[in-house]
């Protein structure tokens, strides 16, 4: 794992990523609504709704990225992480609106099939507007994962789906236009439609499973198990490691079983040492730690959870 930046450094380039990703969003808009606006194509429409979701959802990271990286206080103790959940999981809300504005502007077409204005004009503006979406969705996608933010990353996923579905839309419209065959048009709208669909259920799903407090992956877990087992010389037993994570963070928590005669002092010494281990592995890892002493019977822990984690040393 790269190291992390500096927080205010990391900050201004979220920030940044985010008023650029509003810039591009209004202006891939305005071409694909101009698109659709030269050719009549309902397929085209669709895809100029899309993007209208994404100058929403872009506002949306802006203000989470915003509140995200605020400092802790007096009533948000462990910071304000999920904020940035709460605008992955808002985003999923609006793309699974879009697909069915989407869809119900199919329908209709394939009820009433659109006149189209046959041309190379309308398909140009939006070939351009997607190519403009897949370049800054690129850079969203490793920026978001470079700097661990998941609401820059769910953008670049978003863009990059929205790349795919225009070139489907390309391709039907063109169709349409080349066989005088109009159905295909809203036809192919549908498609999007449920495309778009699938898209924003993942996005929710993604966002959801994080907000219920879901473990870190395996990878994480098992640094975290390690490095706890190799730095915890002195103790007898580790029990009950939980982690949870929120944005960029992971808070975990675990116990700590010592010898009954133990100083606080030396037991003290132990935590600080598999604190510091881990702040090193895991950066952006919160660990805390509870001390207990151990049993008269070895190797019995009264209060271990049997499905977490117990580690004897
Ligand atoms: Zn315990
Ligand atoms: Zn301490």
């Amino acid at each position: 794992m790269s190291p992390l930046p500096t927080p205010p450094d990391h900050a201004s380039r979220l920030n940044r990523l985010a008023v650029i990703s509003i810039l591009v969003g209004l202006l891939v808009l305005a071409l694909k609504l101009l698109a659709w606006w030269v050719s009549g194509s309902i397929a085209l429409l669709s895809d100029g709704l899309e993007s209208l979701v994404n100058v929403a959802t872009a506002v949306t990271t802006l203000m989470a990225l915003r509140y995200a990286a605020r400092p802790v206080d007096h009533n948000h103790t462990y910071g304000h992480h999920k904020a940035e959940l709460l605008s992955s999981a808002l985003e999923g809300v609006l793309i699974v609106a879009a697909a069915l504005l989407i869809l119900h502007q199919a329908l209709t077409g394939l009820r009433t099939p659109p006149e189209l204005v046959a041309g190379p004009l309308g398909l140009g503006i939006n070939i351009a507007a997607s190519v403009l979406n897949a370049v800054w969705g690129c850079i969203l996608l490793r920026e978001g994962r470079r700097l661990l933010s998941p609401a820059i990353e769910a953008d670049g996923h978003h863009l990059l789906s929205d790349v795919i579905s225009s070139a489907g839309v390309l391709l039907g419209t063109a169709a349409a236009m080349a066989t005088g065959w109009t159905i295909l048009d809203p036809a192919t709208a549908a498609l999007v439609a449920l495309h778009v669909l699938a898209t924003g259920l993942r996005v929710l799903w993604s966002a959801g499973r994080e907000l219920m407090d879901e473990a870190p992956p395996p990878e994480t877990m098992e640094v975290l198990h390690r490095t706890i087992a190799r730095t915890a010389l002195g103790a007898t037993e580790i029990h009950d490691l939980r982690a949870r994570k929120a944005g960029r963070s992971v808070f975990a928590e675990c116990h700590l079983v010592v010898p009954a005669g133990m100083t606080v002092d030396a037991a003290h010494r132990i935590c600080d040492r598999i604190e510091a281990a881990i702040a090193g592995a895991l950066p952006g890892c919160h660990l805390t730690i509870h001390v207990e002493p151990a049993e008269s019977q070895p190797a019995t822990s009264a209060d271990g959870d049997s499905n977490l984690i117990r580690i004897v040393i």
